[in-house]
């Protein structure tokens, strides 16, 4: 949404297709209908050998100009020396998308644009990272309209995502942060917030345009700003949007007087992670330094204050015992009682420390050219006990209901010997579905929204019964 918003600033036009769920010919039809001058294609990792095979058939069958960027392009930026890639933009495009294009559109030589790799008449052209955009407020409103072009119920979505700002100072071993400030520490100031005011005109005009009736603000940690931009924040936006909202938050970077505030400006809804309940896995293997009584007591007072709060977690982690780890983790999070726990099995995102960790001891085949699948029915990785494995994947799907009806924790022991797996699938997808919707954002719901929602859970769970691969 971003990079368009960039492109038409430019005068380009813009168009989206989402290529999930269209079979070759027809993509190749959208493809050809379109024509256009520039495919600009956003890859993440486990993403990457499907869409790598889509577009060396693309650039066979029509010649476009292809142009990978993204998460994976940005940690492996040797996929240009594919012959059938054009352009690889790696880390964020606000400066570089828009010089190419201008060059491009002029006919003058693009090959030198900094934060882009070339691939022209058999030569690859390397070049250096470009600056990160200083100044947030200098970037145009996110294109929303695009994405309704690749799915129409989107326009009519009540619930619309925004961003307050870029970057989180923390290190998680599983999360790309740690690589990505690596990478582009001499390139600016990593942690940027937009003002406030720039940030609410957005909000107010996607309300005035799309009806919105919750927000999502989905930066990392948005309560790791400063005081004077949190009281400001809180003090206008009641005024100036007025709709319930949801941010994320941390342990280690929140306290009682952002609570309230937030509290009192309409914050309904606040996500923070536990991911794991194992202080010295959490420690040692995650690099998340957080005491126990530190969830409990952002807990206690997240009930005090009648804020809903979801906690997120990583169940399947590499260590050789991951069932009881993961009930430690269930144990916490059912002492802090959030309205919903989002649980998930770990995936070994290349080029993080924890997937280089997992590679080192065995849980995962070569990480260089065989990337596993991602998916919510099994874990990626291999397991001494496979029929541990099987109960750490049952485990995934039942956390959220135990979570919320702790009286069945007695007998999961029992639940997750039992072969259920497509039963307890289909009851994770439902009560997910459910929470998200209705327990959390509160919001009415339109007669398509709840056609798209019984439309999505049948396709998870025919995903859910999708064999398992023999990976042991
Ligand atoms: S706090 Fe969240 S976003 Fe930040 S490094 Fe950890 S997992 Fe990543």
């Amino acid at each position: 949404m971003q990079l368009s918003a960039l492109a038409l600033a430019q005068g380009w036009q813009t168009d989206l297709i989402i290529a999930d769920g269209l079979d070759y010919p027809r993509l190749l039809d959208t493809v050809r209908r379109i024509s256009p001058s520039i495919l600009a294609v956003s890859v993440m990792s486990p993403e990457y050998p499907q869409l790598r095979e889509l577009a060396r058939r693309l650039h066979a069958d029509t010649g476009v100009f292809i142009l990978m960027g993204g998460p994976h392009a940005t940690f492996f930026q040797d996929i240009i020396e594919e012959p059938f890639i054009q352009a690889v933009a790696f880390g964020e495009g606000d400066i570089s998308f828009p010089v190419f294009l201008d060059r491009f559109s002029r006919g003058l030589d693009f090959r030198g644009t900094a934060g882009m790799h070339f691939h022209v008449d058999g030569l690859v052209i390397r070049n250096g990272p470009a600056p990160l955009v200083e100044d947030l407020d200098t970037l145009p409103f996110a294109d929303r309209r695009i994405m309704a072009k690749g799915n129409p119920l989107l326009a009519s979505n009540p619930t619309h995502i925004f961003m307050a700002g870029r970057g989180c100072p923390n290190a998680c071993t599983y999360c790309f942060n740690h690589t990505y400030n690596h990478m582009f520490r001499s390139c600016g100031t990593l942690f940027r917030r937009r003002s406030v005011d720039h940030l609410l005109r957005e909000m107010e005009a996607v309300k005035a345009e799309f009806g919105m009736r919750f927000a999502y603000i989905d930066d990392d940690i948005f309560t790791f700003c400063s005081p004077e931009w949190l009281e400001a924040f809180t003090t206008e936006y009641p005024r100036r949007v007025g709709v319930p909202f949801m941010i994320n938050t941390h342990a280690n970077y929140t306290n009682e007087r952002q609570i309230e505030q937030l509290r009192d400006a309409g914050c309904s809804v606040i996500c923070f992670g536990v991911e794991c309940g194992d202080p010295s896995v959490a420690g040692d293997l995650l690099k998340r330094y957080i005491k126990h009584e530190q969830f409990l007591t952002l807990s206690r007072l997240l009930h005090r204050c009648k804020i809903r709060f979801m906690t997120q977690n990583i169940l399947a982690l590499p260590v050789p015992h991951p069932l009881a780890v993961d009930l430690q983790t269930l144990d916490l999070n059912i002492a802090c009682r959030p309205q919903y726990a989002v649980a998930h099995l770990f995936y070994p995102l290349p080029g993080t420390e924890l997937a280089r960790f997992a590679e080192a001891n065995g849980f995962i085949d070569s990480l260089t050219d065989d990337l596993p699948e991602r998916t919510n029915s099994f874990s990626a990785l291999n397991f001494p006990n496979p029929v541990e494995k099987r109960q750490v994947e049952r485990l995934h799907k039942l956390f959220g209901i135990v979570v919320s009806f702790p009286w069945l924790r007695p007998g999961l022991p029992f639940l997750l010997r039992l072969p259920l797996g497509p039963v307890y699938a289909l009851l994770f997808m439902g009560w997910y579905g459910f929470s998200m919707r209705f327990r959390m954002e509160k919001t009415r719901k339109t007669k398509a929204e709840l056609l798209f929602f019984i439309k999505s859970l049948l396709q998870s769970l025919a995903s859910f019964m999708k064999k398992q691969p023999t990976r042991t």
